[in-house]
């Protein structure tokens, strides 16, 4: 009988097995093909391995292991309800495992295996992981560094030289790697990383912030005391609501009977936003950037050189990683080989390789384009109502769902009109506009309100755009069809001729050759949205500027409490101040300033 080959990623927290199949490398077994790398032993002494073992860790530490990996080649050995095992065999059982899932999906028993290791372990671990497989009854072929299997799937090894830094962070390690690929030889140049750092971190000050709310809503701290039970649902809470917030801006969490107190059950209910969670984590994605830093100038190179950055591990789905790497290197990080199937579907590549098969590059259905709708902000120091940052980005493996928020731009604003663009200049007029829709009935605010987009694109091609009132649930949508045909030019004239002429009806005359200068548009009178999170200012404030500017603050606090006269006059003046900002006039925005701090002296002055 022939060999059979597999590919395989032993992973700290999660492994999986892939192979050639049907012409294309894939992963095998149920599901998403992921299974936990745990192993444990149920109360009446059965062997569990994966989901199974996982889900009791938390309530009986004492009969489950996770994390295994980092134990490889130390000669520790570990007790397990009662017994003792050795690194190896635990891993073994992994291994057992992912070899009857390939057996399932093949219907025959793999013989041989491809399993990757990180690039900086040592000759023991490496050794560790050949027995292992030895264990398993697999004969391992080739022992694969990760980054190396990471360009595989890539398919950067094959043709020219290319040099790419491949940054994994998974649920407890990081590592990150600069890799030369020359053909079929791959050289690490650096790694550096911190095998303690992942996204188990990320779900522990999560966690903590959902123990601090349930003890603000229950008066009881879960940490404290012996509540295995209470401990576990928070984190797991914690983990799904983290993930979640991968595509989500606003997550709510309600676990119910997290405790029970006085034979009474007690939940926790509470909303978490993805700008507070990033808050949370900012400090733990910097420190790996500082290990970036490091693997460049070990390896001789500058970001400029990297001819490519690849995310692997489940925890680069999170947005601040891409954001703040991309910001550190200055290039488009690549996310379109699924990051926490990356390391497995390289290996698949070896293996097929090894078996004669050219298996290429993993193929994966992504999203060619990037889409996002335009909003007021600023563009070269200048306010500018055409700015443009996609929501879903292109080279995203597909289905995908991507949420962003943004803010109302005027006070008393009950109508938003979304424009929604394909493409990626920051300029939403250089992009293709593909469709819009004007979302009404707002609440009136006297302060800014906030709409969530959400843009959902299938693997048919149908984009899905939703404008939600976050404070009522409010929310409007259209569906695009057709979203990842290319566009014909005929198409795409038509499309910007019919965009020109809305603005032209709205009164906002439009000019092609002018688009590097907002300040020459003028202001649609309503429906803008303001990204939400925008830097208060890029450029320099005109003088007398954030004077104003507090007292329109001011002036918002207390807009409920004006007459009917003095509010429209209010309004006036706060309208007046902002135009006037925005055109840079400073005499106007004096004047206007100077009136409305008349109009405060005798409101502030006036009893409730
Ligand atoms: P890995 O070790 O590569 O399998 O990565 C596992 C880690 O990725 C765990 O900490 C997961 O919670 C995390 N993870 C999985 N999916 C997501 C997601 N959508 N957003 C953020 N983290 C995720």
């Amino acid at each position: 009988m022939a060999d059979l080959i597999v590919g395989i990623d032993l992973g700290t927290t999660n492994s999986e097995v892939a192979s050639f199949v049907d012409g294309r490398v894939q992963i095998l077994g149920p599901g998403n093909g992921v299974l936990p790398s745990c192993v444990g032993f149920s109360a009446s002494g059965e062997l569990l391995v994966g989901e199974s073992a996982r889900n009791q860790l938390a309530l009986y530490p004492e009969r489950t292991v996770r994390s295994i990996k980092r134990r490889m080649g130390s000669g520790e050995t570990v007790m397990l309800a009662g017994k003792s095992f050795t690194p190896p065999e635990i891993s073994s059982l992994i291994l057992r495992e992912l070899a009857g899932w390939a057996k399932s999906a093949l219907g025959e028993t793999p013989n041989k295996a491809v399993i990757t290791v990180p690039a900086y372990f040592s000759d023991a671990q490496r050794a560790a992981t050949r027995e292992a497989g030895a264990l398993a009854g697999l004969e391992v072929v080739r022992i694969l560094n990760e980054p190396t299997a990471a360009s595989l799937a890539y398919g950067y090894a094959g043709g020219g030289r290319h040099t790419a830094l491949v940054y994994d962070l998974g649920g407890g390690t990081f590592d990150v790697s600069v890799v030369s690929v020359e053909g079929d030889v791959t050289e690490v140049l650096a790694s550096h990383g911190n095998n303690r750092l992942g996204g188990d971190d990320f779900d522990d000050l999560l966690a903590a912030h959902l123990a601090r709310e349930f003890e603000k809503q229950h008066g009881i701290d879960v940490r404290q005391g012996n509540n295995p039970g209470a401990k576990a649902r928070l984190w797991w809470a914690a983990e799904e609501a983290k993930k979640r917030l991968s595509s989500e801006v606003y997550v709510q969490i309600r676990e119910e009977s997290v405790l029970m107190r006085n034979g009474r059950p007690l939940h926790l209910e509470m909303e978490i936003s993805r700008h507070d969670y990033e808050d949370m984590i900012r400090a733990l994605v910097e420190s790996t950037l500082d290990s970036v830093s490091k693997a460049l100038s070990d390896s001789g190179r500058r970001p400029g050189d990297m001819d490519a950055v690849l995310l692997v591990g489940g925890s680069t789905r999170t947005p601040l990683v891409f954001e703040m790497l991309r910001e550190r290197i200055g290039i488009e990080p690549r996310q379109d080989v699924h990051p926490d199937l990356c390391v497995a579907l390289g290996a698949g590549v070896m293996a097929s390789r090894l078996s004669g098969r050219d298996a290429g590059r993993v193929l994966v259905d992504v999203s060619p384009y990037s889409f996002g709708i335009s909003f007021l902000g600023e563009r070269g120091g200048v306010p500018y109502p055409h700015c443009f940052r996609p929501i879903i980005r292109r080279n995203t493996p597909l289905p995908l769902t991507r949420s962003e928020e943004y803010s109302t731009s005027h006070p008393f604003q009950t109508e938003v009109d979304l424009h929604i663009f394909q493409g990626e200049d920051d300029d939403a007029l250089k992009n293709i506009p593909v469709g819009d829709f004007t979302i009404e009935g707002l609440t009136s605010l006297s302060s800014s309100n906030e709409i969530i987009c959400k843009m959902r694109l299938d693997l048919d091609g149908i984009l899905e755009i939703t404008a939600v009132e976050k404070r009522t649930g409010k929310s409007k949508r259209i569906t695009i069809d057709n979203a990842l045909k290319a566009k014909s030019d005929d198409e795409i004239r038509e499309a910007r001729k019919r965009l020109e002429e809305m603005y032209r009806s709205r009164g906002e005359e439009h000019d092609h050759e002018h688009h590097d200068h907002g300040h020459e548009h003028e202001f649609e009178e309503a429906g803008e949205l303001v990204e939400s999170e925008m830097e208060a200012a890029f450029r320099e404030p005109l003088p007398g500027e954030e004077a104003a500017l507090y007292l329109v603050e001011r002036c918002r606090n207390l807009l409920d409490r004006m007459h009917a006269e003095d509010r429209e006059e209010a309004i006036e003046l706060n309208e007046r101040i902002h135009d006037a900002v925005a055109a840079g006039d400073v005499a106007t925005m004096n004047e206007a300033a100077r009136g409305l701090k008349e109009l405060l002296f005798f409101m502030e002055g006036r009893p409730n």
